[in-house]
């Protein structure tokens, strides 16, 4: 009985005030576009907001680098002045693209001419940029080469864990898990196994010397044995390429695919890029990372904790953009977390509001571009025909108006 009683004792959850002092009232997990948008939209909060990022800035994060206008637009929804200031920051390290060329398995191709103004940037630049004006324009506290190792939460608060054991742990009453698709808040307080056929992967390298390329229009390749995927080469400024290839994770491992040794393959041999990269110079390595597809039932938020960005997994499975899900989320995620705090509300059934919210205006129609994704794949001459149809006015209309 006794001993009972001990190991009883011994094994109560710890109890902490509900006034416990934290560090912050609010820590962000990674300094993406996800974790900058949410820092720029608390700026008038008047919440204690620290911004923690195990890089230091400027880092390189592997992307094809292709800014989307609805980033832009979401980025002046909070003041107008930021889109501008991104344009001047990034003067010398972008290009402005007001054209896709898609080129069929089949080598029919049709050039689209996109309405809103959007460009394609560096992320080594571009994600510098961001916190740029994170610094400028507000007061968060910005904690660099800070590795998130593990995150704890309670009812009164959450504490994060660095991987540096010289850094003392961090509190704040909320988590803002903003670090990206293998993302350690959304490990430890919201798990979700990985499902390879919502999931892509891909590689990404850089070059000069690409020819007829016009520094305005983003090139994207279908490919018939590859089909959930593409291949693409993005101008970035200054006479450099982005040029990448990406495909499903489930085909991938299905087909045991080496996503670099095709990327190869195809700049040497394919009948359209082959010619273009004669004379290219690579310079980068070859180097790949993981896409998480929007449209899954990943749970957004846990104790003390809101996900945002590929954290949250929001890529359209389309286009495997995720830079402008990743600024939409953010400003969701800290329109959510004033409220929290304006009601002195944490509970499940509160945070539980911001998953809604999320799948009402970003992850449904992404469930749809799902489907849409699946139902092309595999039917080269399905993608053959959308490809010629795109050619005519009117589909490529609609296109602009679903598309930007
Ligand atoms: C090959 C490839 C090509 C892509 N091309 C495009 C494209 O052209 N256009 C587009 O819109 N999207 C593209 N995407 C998707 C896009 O890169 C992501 O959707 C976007 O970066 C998500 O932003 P984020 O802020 O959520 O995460 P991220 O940009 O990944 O930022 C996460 C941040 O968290 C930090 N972090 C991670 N772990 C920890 C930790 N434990 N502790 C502290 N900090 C941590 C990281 O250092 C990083 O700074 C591509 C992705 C890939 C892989």
């Amino acid at each position: 009985m006794a001993l009972r009683y001990l190991w009883r004792l011994a094994n109560l959850p710890a109890r902490v005030p509900d006034s416990v002092i934290t560090d912050y009232d609010v820590l962000l997990v990674g300094a993406g576009p996800a974790g900058t948008a949410c820092a720029l939209a608390l700026r008038r909060s008047g919440l204690r907001v620290a911004l923690v990022d195990k890089a230091q800035f400027p880092r390189d994060k592997i992307c094809g680098d292709a800014i989307p206008s609805p980033t832009l637009k979401a980025l002046a929804g909070l003041d107008v002045a930021y889109a501008a200031e991104l344009r001047v920051l990034l003067a010398s390290h972008r290009a402005d693209v007001a054209h896709s060329r898609l080129v069929a398995p089949g080598g029919a191709e049709v050039s689209i001419s996109w309405k809103a103004p959007a460009f394609n940037s560096p992320r080594l630049q571009f994600d510098e940029a961001l916190l740029k004006l994170v610094r400028r324009h507000t007061t968060t506290t910005v904690l660099e080469n800070w590795p998130v190792k593990t995150v704890e939460a309670c009812s009164s608060h959450v504490t994060l864990h660095s991987a540096n054991h010289a850094q003392p742990p961090l509190t704040a009453r909320l988590v803002i898990g903003c670090d990206g698709a293998n993302s350690v808040v959304g490990r430890h307080l919201a798990p979700w196994p990985l499902d390879r056929s919502r999931h892509c992967a891909a590689v990404r390298a850089y070059y000069s010397g690409v020819t007829n390329a016009p520094e305005t229009t983003s090139d994207f390749y279908f490919l018939r044995q590859h089909l959930a995927g593409y291949c693409w080469v993005f101008p970035v400024g200054n006479g450099v390429y982005n040029v990448g290839f990406g495909m499903l994770s489930s085909d991938i491992a299905r087909d045991q695919i080496d996503l670099k040794a095709v990327l190869r393959e195809l700049l040497a041999e394919h009948p359209a890029l082959a010619p273009q990269f004669r004379e290219a110079r690579p310079l980068s390595e070859i180097k790949g990372f993981g896409l998480p597809l929007g449209g899954s039932a990943r749970p957004l938020t846990g104790p003390r904790a809101l996900l945002c960005g590929d954290a949250a997994a929001l890529i359209d499975p389309m286009q495997g953009h995720g830079i402008d899900k990743a600024v939409q989320s953010g400003l969701l995620a800290a329109e959510h977390a004033l409220r929290c705090f304006q009601q002195n509300d944490f509970s499940a059934a509160s945070l539980h509001q911001y998953q809604a919210e999320v799948q009402r205006r970003i992850g449904r129609p992404l469930g749809q571009r799902y489907r849409l994704m699946r139902f092309l794949s595999g039917q080269p001459w399905l993608v053959n025909s959308v490809v010629r149809v795109a050619r005519w006015p009117w589909i490529r209309q609609a296109l602009v108006r679903n598309f930007g």
